[in-house]
């Protein structure tokens, strides 16, 4: 019974599904941080894409003007400007080549990233499932032990329904004793013990002299006599 009330307030899934919230929020973080830098990444490359744009542009505009004009010295400026432009747009090209490989490195570590939180997410929603079904298997039992225990208590003695209590408080109420064996402690008991049990009348209560446990005694106690409780189960 105490192991169902257990098994209701804190189902074995609980304890690694509160693992796994911590978990899922460090990846969580984790997620944020990667998907900034690949937005950082994205960034850094948007801006040099559009340098490149303008520098291109500006080459064009030049290589146009040069056509057209007759003074050698504006040509040779533009020839300069031309030739520099050029340098500048190979420079942020290869730039760009750079960030490309940076941004796909970055969208893998982003991917799985988001691969291990999906796990964890899924090994989270299974167990808190599997919780659910422990704790309702546990409340169904739970009911059934506590409908076993009262059709068991109005059939017992006022006297030994109070002392069952008293000792089921600190530990096990009560055990069948069989095959001179304590069902509570599972010690056998010494042939002195036993014949003590034997000595005792079957309408008192006995005890374990290891735990103290009542000793529900039945056919199956190895005692001689038969006990009138046989057949009650203490569970
Ligand atoms: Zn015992």
């Amino acid at each position: 019974m105490k192991r169902a009330e257990a098994a209701r307030s804190n189902p074995p899934q609980a304890t690694r599904v509160k693992e796994l919230i911590e978990q899922r929020n460090g990846q969580g973080r984790e997620l944020v941080a990667r998907t900034n830098a690949r937005d950082d990444v994205l960034a850094e490359l948007r801006r040099v894409e559009a340098d490149i744009e303008v520098a291109r542009k500006r080459r064009a505009r030049d290589e146009e003007r040069l056509t057209q004009t007759a003074i050698a010295r504006d040509a040779l400026a533009l020839q300069e400007e031309i030739a520099a432009l050029g340098r500048r747009i190979d420079d942020l090209e290869t730039a760009e080549l750079e960030l490309m490989e940076r941004r796909d490195v970055a969208e893998a570590e982003l991917a799985e990233q988001q691969a291990l939180m999906d796990a964890t997410t899924a090994e989270g929603r299974r167990l808190s499932e599997e919780a659910k079904r422990a704790v309702a298997d546990a409340e169904r039992e739970l009911g059934q032990l506590t409908r076993d225990r009262e059709a068991l208590a109005t059939a017992l003695p006022a006297a030994l329904r109070a002392e069952y209590d008293r000792l089921a408080a600190r530990g096990t109420g009560a055990a069948l004793f069989t095959r001179t064996t304590c069902g509570g402690c599972r010690i056998a008991l010494s042939p002195s013990d036993i014949a003590v049990l034997r000595a005792t009348p079957k309408d008192e209560l006995a005890y374990c002299p290891e735990c103290g446990t009542i000793l529900v005694r039945t056919n199956e106690s190895g005692l001689e006599e038969s006990a009138e409780q046989g057949g009650v189960r203490f569970e």
